[in-house]
């Protein structure tokens, strides 16, 4: 009855879903939670303001092939997504760039330092805090100084429970210096907010005649997976499937759990017209939450009567009922447990691992709706 299965519904698996469908293959869609669209669902709250249930979700690309792909789906309000850093009251362009070196040591002094970075890095370069920290020269190593203390200790602490130089170097790098007066979060040519939100962008990417939909439909209520083979409702199942859940739950755990971080969402409602005035505030030295989202900046939502905010509470994934494991944590000792589930699952021949979960990687959204359309492709051939 059905050609292909794919395990959940977020970018990964609605991606994949559509490609398949679209080469005539009939897909089964299983999704265990209530709702497609993974974590990227939004949906209005009690308000009537769209929040991100998941935290937010900024959508920002340079694939082109990615972004046609999307827009079939959604038309989009793009804008450059800014970030301010709450350091001690005052509010810094994050990631800290040459706007923020000005604000952080004065004209005079920022305008000499700027030269020196400028003539070390180049103009519009890119660079890693733990690099920076590693230069000799004594005036950028004050300038790491200051940016290590006051943009990545605390908040990394209480995002990952390390340090900044105890985690894998491509967390902290995705937020560099910026060796430019450029205060966007993201650097990509195309970044912003699916129109009427991710929930209904996911919903027409599967809305297809060969896509079926099982919401609160655990695999492991219809699908066995044995040594060598896949049992889909008692038969063996020798079409494709992706999977994009997390690799060690579909093997119960068998060589110990994946570790991951998860957050506490905590949303708030106020009667008020606004309560930052900005999408997004990280609190970088203060406070047990890392950041304060305000939905109606953040989706530009017109007709907000009052605001909601999120505070992010970050902590160690357990595995308790409820709970989301949001990011996989990249160091060896993970990798090599994770390998030992890739092994087995290898013996699968027609399964695939797509995904955050999946893969135990740390993808933005483009990102896996890029690992996706390649790998439709792969098995299309
Ligand atoms: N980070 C930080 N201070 C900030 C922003 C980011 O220390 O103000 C570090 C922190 O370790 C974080 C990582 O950079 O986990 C990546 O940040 P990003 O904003 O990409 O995280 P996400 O939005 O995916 O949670």
């Amino acid at each position: 009855m059905y050609d292909s299965i794919v395990i959940g519904s977020g970018a990964a698996g609605s991606t994949a879903a559509r490609c398949l469908a679209e080469a005539d293959k009939k897909v089964l869609v299983l999704e265990k939670r209530s709702h497609i669209g993974g974590n990227c669902y939004d949906k209005p709250d009690d308000y009537g303001i769209l929040i991100h249930e998941y935290g937010p979700h900024i959508f920002h690309t340079s694939e082109e092939d990615v972004f046609q792909f999307l827009s079939r789906f959604t038309e989009w309000i793009l804008f450059g997504h800014e970030v301010v850093a709450n350091v001690h009251g005052k509010l810094l362009p994050v990631p800290f760039n040459l706007n923020t070196l000005h604000q952080v040591y004065g004209e005079e002094k920022a305008g000499r330092l700027e030269d020196i970075l400028i003539n070390e890095y180049g103009e519009g370069s890119r660079v890693p805090i733990m690099k920076l920290k590693a230069n000799p020269n004594s005036e950028i190593k004050a300038i790491a100084d200051y940016v290590y203390e006051n943009v990545f200790l605390y908040y990394t602490m209480k995002q990952w429970g390390q340090k900044p130089e105890e985690i894998s170097p491509e967390v902290t790098e995705r937020v560099p210096v910026l060796i430019s007066h450029d205060n966007r979060y993201f650097q990509d040519k195309y970044q912003g907010m699916p129109k009427e939100g991710y929930t209904v962008m996911f919903q027409n990417i599967l809305d297809h005649p060969n896509i079926t939909v099982r919401l609160r439909e655990d695999c492991s209520n219809c699908m066995t997976f044995l040594e060598d083979k896949v049992l889909f409702e008692g038969k063996e199942f020798t079409g494709e499937i992706i999977y994009t859940g997390a690799l060690d739950e579909l093997f119960g755990h068998e060589y110990g759990r994946l570790p991951y971080r998860s957050l506490d969402f905590q949303f708030e409602h106020l009667q008020q017209e606004s309560f930052q005035g900005r999408s997004v505030v990280n609190y970088t030295v203060s406070e047990a939450f890392t950041r304060i989202t305000e939905f109606k900046y953040l989706t530009r939502q017109k007709d907000a009567d009052g605001t909601t905010i999120v505070r992010e509470y970050p902590f160690a994934y357990t595995g308790a009922e409820g709970e989301v494991p949001y990011y996989a944590i990249l160091n060896e000792e993970n990798q090599k447990l994770y390998q030992q589930y890739v092994k087995k699952i290898q013996k699968l021949k027609n399964v695939y691992l797509l995904g955050r979960l999946a893969e135990y990687k740390y993808y933005n959204i483009d990102a896996i709706v890029k690992k996706a359309l390649q790998l439709a492709d792969t098995i299309r051939r």
